[in-house]
């Protein structure tokens, strides 16, 4: 049968033939011979669809979509490929600005080993051209995407300079390496302490080593010269990030991407600025934070005010622990493999984690929490009850970010708070070099998709780019086979099938935002966002899933890629 769209301006269900006899129906595309999977519940299979206004207006068979197919109306034979929902990512910190304006010494998109060497000397190249004093950078750095089988150390800073101080960022974003002259410069010594939640890392002789982990990187914000701009400079260099994280974005299949910055306001003009120019290839659910979050508050916007495009999203993280990939993530057992002790970086205590979460709830601000070990886990579950018992509102879904080491106890109150969990999508086969540092009985409940799915949780995709790619077709991959790019498996059991991959990564992300009525499925009145896929990922062998090209991205109805 065709199902046919409430028209958005009509508020009338036509039939199918109502929709032919009308010129006023006539739709703008549509798409047949395809091999549809639709993520709609009831009807997961169609040949063809027709879109108008930007919506689905008609779901079905090949034979009986055609018959809508008017004069203006603009036919795509789709010879048998697939096509799916757009993408949807509830976790990503879309750094069009880093890619566009800073030092990458790391692949962002794909596996890729670096030498040291050739950080150092990109590293250098870059202080040629700065002046002294102020910081030399590099981004998206993977301690085990390196050729050298030893890590990146303060001696290999000092060869870029001693001049300026130097950092060296993990894609992770939770440490950061030094040279001497930045670790001079923020007042750094051997006999420095370690701070509540971080690390100055040391070598086996107790000098410092460069490395330096979560809240202990506070000290050098205040440090060093960084290059100042006007605000209208400030605008250009948002709007031309955000054009091009757009354009990579979709790329990739990405319809809709929550993103996460720690900059809300030029973030946020950026957007709008490409949006007025027509730039904006993708819906945005705006996570806020700083004086931003503190502006709503006070001024009554709660989470869910825009449009169908822009829309103004939970908070942005409020990071409880350290990280996964990094190994500072807060566990309630030492780190296996390590003999000191070290059970991670718990970066914020209970009561803060009550009052804030008590006060984004009061105020119709969708929580979203960073926690990854089983203990920040719990110390935000703890404030989310505590939130609700205080003041009990339905529905809410806040998001806990990673949710990574799960356990029992964890999941049942997770599935009784309604939290949606936002689990590395990528990692699995990204990171599958890192998870010896946590071993089997650990990974067996880490990124943990298999066990919300039985428990009844909805749990979303979450790249959470930097850390991860942010690739859908390979966080599949992972979730699907737990196999990574090395050829190890690790926590098999947490396995999902390629039908619960795809929903995961679309019409779940939908539900993350409190919008599963309008996009996440190939249904009619839902946003036409989809994607044109040159093979069938669930016909292909599971080990190429991320191989399968994207043919074509639509968002509402337009091309916004095209391979
Ligand atoms: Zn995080
Ligand atoms: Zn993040």
């Amino acid at each position: 049968m065709v199902r046919v769209s409430r028209l958005p301006s009509a508020h009338v269900v036509f039939g199918a033939q109502d929709v032919a006899a009308s010129g006023y129906a006539e739709p703008d595309a549509v798409v047949f011979n395809a091999k549809v999977y639709t993520v709609e519940p009831g009807v997961p299979r169609a040949e063809a669809f027709a879109v108008k206004g930007g919506r689905f207006l008609a779901v079905g068979s090949s034979e009986e979509v055609r018959k809508l197919i008017g004069k203006r109306t603009q036919t795509f034979d789709a010879q048998q490929m697939t096509v799916v929902p757009g993408f949807i990512d509830c976790h990503n910190h879309a750094v069009g600005d880093q890619l566009l304006y800073e030092v990458i010494v790391g692949n962002p998109f794909e596996v890729e080993l670096v030498t040291l060497d050739s950080i150092i000397d990109k590293l250098n190249a870059k202080a040629r051209q700065t002046p002294p004093g102020y910081w030399v950078e590099g981004f998206f750095f993977d301690d085990t995407k390196v050729k050298d089988k030893r890590q990146l150390n303060v001696h290999d800073l000092d060869k870029v300079s001693g001049d300026h101080p130097v950092a060296v960022h993990h894609r992770g974003g939770h440490t950061t390496y030094y040279n001497s002259k930045a670790l001079q410069m923020a007042g750094v010594t051997r006999s420095t302490p370690n701070p509540p939640g971080g690390t100055f890392d040391r070598d086996e002789t107790g000098a410092l080593n460069g490395r330096v982990t979560d809240r202990a990187e506070v000290v050098f914000e205040k440090v060093g010269k960084r290059p100042q701009y006007t605000a209208a400079e400030r605008l250009q260099r948002g709007r031309a990030a955000m054009a091009h994280i757009s354009k990579q974005f979709v790329r990739y299949g990405l319809t809709s991407v929550h993103h996460e910055h720690f900059d809300g306001p030029d973030a946020l003009r950026g957007i709008e600025a490409i949006r007025a120019q027509g730039q904006l290839l993708h819906r945005v659910f705006f996570a806020v934070t700083g004086h931003q979050l503190e502006d709503l508050i006070e001024s009554g916007v709660q989470t869910g005010l825009g449009d169908e495009w822009l829309r103004i999203g939970g908070t942005v993280e409020h990071t409880a622990d350290g990280s996964f990939s990094e190994r500072t993530m807060a566990l309630s057992i030492p780190y296996p493999g390590m003999t000191s002790g070290y059970k991670g970086n718990v970066t914020e205590t209970q009561e803060v984690i009550d009052a804030w979460v008590l006060r984004m709830h009061r105020a119709g601000i969708q929580v979203n929490c960073h926690a990854n070990g089983d203990v920040a886990i719990d110390e935000v579950l703890t404030a989310l009850e505590r939130a609700q018992k205080a003041f009990p509102v339905a529905d809410t879904r806040p998001q806990i970010t990673h949710c990574t080491l799960v356990n029992d106890s964890l999941i049942k109150r997770i599935k009784a708070l309604g939290v949606v969990p936002a689990p590395f999508t990528t990692y699995a086969y990204y990171n599958s070099d890192k998870f010896h540092f946590y071993g089997e009985e650990l990974m067996k409940r880490s990124m943990a998709y298999r066990s919300f799915i039985d428990a009844g949780i909805i749990a979303a995709a979450g790249s959470d780019f930097p850390p991860g790619p942010f690739a859908p077709l390979m966080g599949m991959q992972g979730m699907v086979t737990r196999t990574g790019w090395n050829g190890e498996t690790w926590g098999a059991e947490q396995r999902v099938t390629v039908a619960e991959a795809l929903q995961i990564n679309t019409l779940n992300g939908a539900y993350a935002s409190h919008e599963e009525h309008i996009k996440g499925s190939i249904a009619v009145g839902k946003l036409a966002d989809y994607v044109v896929l040159s093979e069938d990922l669930h016909t292909v062998v599971h080990d190429k899933i991320k191989d399968i090209k994207v043919v074509r991205t639509v968002t509402g109805g337009n091309t916004v890629y095209q391979a």
